[in-house]
């Protein structure tokens, strides 16, 4: 599966990472390092990662050959 996290949205909760440690992990205090192609085997952990993330920055591709939007931090704004 293929992972997003809008960096412009996320506040570095942590609740991604303490859900799903595989694919998410903080580094530092605020930010955040992610596997974007995590394996399917983790689809659990991160639907759980998904519905907990008090902002909703995580975004999922379940079709690794579709077009992921591209976001970067500090990138739009
Ligand atoms: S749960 Fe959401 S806000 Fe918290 S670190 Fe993960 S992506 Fe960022």
């Amino acid at each position: 599966m293929r992972l997003v996290v809008d960096l412009n949205r996320c506040q570095g909760y942590a609740q991604c990472a303490f859900l799903a440690p595989d694919v998410f992990a903080m580094h530092g205090e605020e930010s955040l390092l992610y596997n974007p192609l995590a394996e399917e085997e983790r689809h659990e952990e991160v639907a759980r990662a998904v519905a907990a993330c008090p902002v909703q920055a995580i975004l999922v591709e379940a079709d690794p050959s579709a077009e992921a939007p591209r976001t970067r931090p500090g990138g739009d704004r």
